[in-house]
């Protein structure tokens, strides 16, 4: 069983651990501060360092497929396990970009939930770009989207997550926004993520405390992908760091996977 650090505190880069088990899906730690990837949002990456100096590099993190409750810290191809037998101390470290990245992303996508009243039936957040598939026939206006979202963010609304029993979530459904991604049930209790006067719904992910820091964050596309389904595509507005600043003045433009 691995204690979810980022569940309470999604801007902790770092912290001691002990290796509990190795196996083909990865490091398992008793704590841990890297975001299994679950609830339509990507699994952090970084390092773990033992106390000898070993380092092994993380490339993603994942849910053990047959144990619940243990996090698997998947190594980068090529990485030696050698020195991280359980019983291992290591300091675990996420790559702090890529965080950041989610985190802004994914309250994005709850701002998004906000302007675009109809259920939710598919997600995905990676650093780069984050997509929402809602279940609706009507066009969508990417302008109109653009100045929401600009409007949300320019009004610094409060980001909190509390937890709430499962008999309060049944006597509001309306809470569920999502098709495909229904909240875990039979711990008795449910963690939903605020956004203060804006939205409210179940969720597990990592993300920034206040709209303010979503920042810059526009839609750069919107898909019918069928007739019930149409996609909106978020991207950074701001240009990646790079070596050629002027190489790039739209962001990431990257699309898909
Ligand atoms: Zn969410």
């Amino acid at each position: 069983m691995t204690e979810e650090l980022f569940r309470d505190d999604a801007t902790l880069l770092a912290c001691a651990a002990t290796v509990l088990a190795l196996d083909e899906a990865g490091v398992v730690l008793d704590r841990t501060v890297f975001y299994p990837q679950g609830g339509g949002q990507a699994g952090d990456a970084g390092t773990l360092t033992s106390e000898a100096g070993a380092v092994l590099v993380i490339a993603d993190t994942r849910k053990h497929p047959a144990r619940p409750g243990d996090i698997s810290h998947v190594p980068a191809a090529g990485g030696d396990l050698a020195a991280f037998a359980p019983g291992t101390r290591v300091t675990a470290h996420i790559d702090a970009a890529r965080r950041q990245a989610h985190r802004r992303f994914h309250t994005a996508t709850h701002l998004l939930c906000a302007l675009v009243p109809h259920p939710v039936d598919g997600c995905s957040i990676t650093a780069t770009y984050a997509r929402l598939d809602f279940h609706m026939s009507e066009p969508l206006d990417k302008e109109a989207l653009n100045t929401g979202i600009a409007r949300l963010v320019a009004e610094a609304h409060a980001v909190r997550d509390r937890w709430i029993s499962e008999a309060e979530l049944d006597a509001n459904p309306q809470l569920v926004r999502s098709m495909s991604v229904q909240p875990p049930r039979g711990l008795g209790r449910i963690r939903v993520l605020e956004i203060e006067g804006v939205d409210l719904q179940p969720c597990g992910g990592t993300h920034v405390a206040n709209t303010a820091e979503v920042g810059a964050v526009v839609v750069t596309k919107i898909e019918k992908k069928s007739a019930m389904t149409r996609r909106v595509v978020l991207g950074f507005a701001e240009p990646l760091r790079a070596p050629h600043p002027q190489a790039s003045p739209h962001g990431t433009g990257q699309a898909g996977p």
